[in-house]
């Protein structure tokens, strides 16, 4: 951290913040210019957040050289964290894909759209019980029975299973049926929840916020691991910008800037990032070569009929085929594999 005093800060000034520093167990380095003097703060910089330094006399304003997220950071963790889901490690040199419905609908839709999926060589079944819809009058999701019958997709697939957490009151049930949590873009900050999370085993896949930053978006990993839970994937999904053609926009900068900050895994959800079929696919080969650990994709076998409107974006099973195959080609071209 450096503190920069103001132009004719007086020594009393300085040596105030000085002491300040020792107190707090830094040591400092002062460095006086023409005008003003700099005042480094040497030790364990994090420290000094829990003390407003920049209300102290004399201090124009304070400047951090260490993120404010410890744990989630390249610095506490230079390895990557593989991330282990029944044998599927995420975060290696294979490419893992999540795929399947919005939500589940029943037990014929999820279960047909399971086996498509395994078909095309995804290995994590994606579905919905409990839905984060927008307006209240939308599908909600079919809750508890949902989760019945993708535990019953899952039994006949041999597939693994996400499927979204919205409240602390479900961690328990959910956990009892998901192999990895979902925590969706409108939750990135229910803190309640993320600290709820943290004190399971269950591995959590944070989605961005539609409008959270990347310092946001790790702080908000930070809670999870903080809690003691340290499997934790990070989503990018897309984020609002003034552009409409696209649902969302895939900020596809934040994969190589979280890969470079983070040692967490990084999965990218090319669906909820445009909203539009066709784009689903050239945005999912982008993340590949953009350096992703995996993918999240909505595959449905009937889109017209799909009950929360994402059917729109939503692959049918034989373009998922495809576009798996795809990937594989591009997967090799950055020295990847894939699981399939
Ligand atoms: C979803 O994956 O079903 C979902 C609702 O996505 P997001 O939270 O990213 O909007
Ligand atoms: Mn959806």
């Amino acid at each position: 951290m450096v503190i920069v005093m103001k132009a004719g800060a007086t020594e009393g000034q300085i040596q105030h913040v000085v002491d300040r520093l020792r107190n707090f167990g830094l040591k400092e380095h002062i460095s006086r210019g023409e005008e003003r003097t700099l005042i480094g703060a040497i030790g364990d910089e994090r420290v000094l957040r829990t003390i407003p330094i920049n209300a102290a006399p004399g201090v124009e304003k304070v400047m951090a050289v260490v993120s404010p997220y410890k744990l989630a950071s390249r610095e506490f963790n230079s390895e990557d964290t593989l991330i282990d889901v029944n044998g599927i490690k995420i975060g290696g040199k294979k490419i893992a894909v999540m795929a399947g419905p919005c939500a589940v609908e029943s037990q014929g839709q999820i279960t047909t759209i399971a086996k498509a999926v395994k078909q095309g060589g995804g290995v994590i079944l994606r579905g919905g019980a409990f839905k984060p819809r927008t307006g209240p009058y939308s599908f909600q999701g079919l809750g508890d029975k949902g989760l019945d019958m993708l535990a019953e997709a899952k039994t006949e697939t041999g597939l693994s299973v996400i499927t979204e957490i919205m409240g602390t009151e479900e961690v328990d049930l959910v956990a009892s049926y998901t192999d990895i949590f979902q925590v969706g873009a409108r939750n990135m900050q229910n803190f309640t929840l993320l600290k709820a999370l943290g004190q399971t085993n269950t591995p959590v896949m944070l989605k961005r916020g539609m409008s959270a930053t990347i310092e946001e978006f790790l702080l908000a990993a930070e809670y999870i691991l903080s809690y003691g839970n340290h499997n934790v994937m990070l989503c990018e999904r897309g984020i609002r910008t003034f552009e409409t053609y696209t649902r969302n926009t895939l900020d596809i900068n934040a994969v190589p800037v979280l890969k470079n900050l983070s040692h967490l895994p990084v999965i990218v959800d090319p669906s909820h990032a445009t909203g539009r079929r066709e784009l689903v696919a050239p945005m999912a080969k982008a993340a590949v070569a953009a350096g992703a650990d995996g993918l999240i994709i909505e595959v449905h076998h009937e889109p017209e009929n799909s009950l929360t409107g994402d059917g729109v974006q939503s692959l049918l099973p034989d373009q998922f085929e495809k576009l798996m195959k795809e990937l594989q080609r591009i997967a090799k071209a950055v020295d990847r594999d894939m699981y399939i």
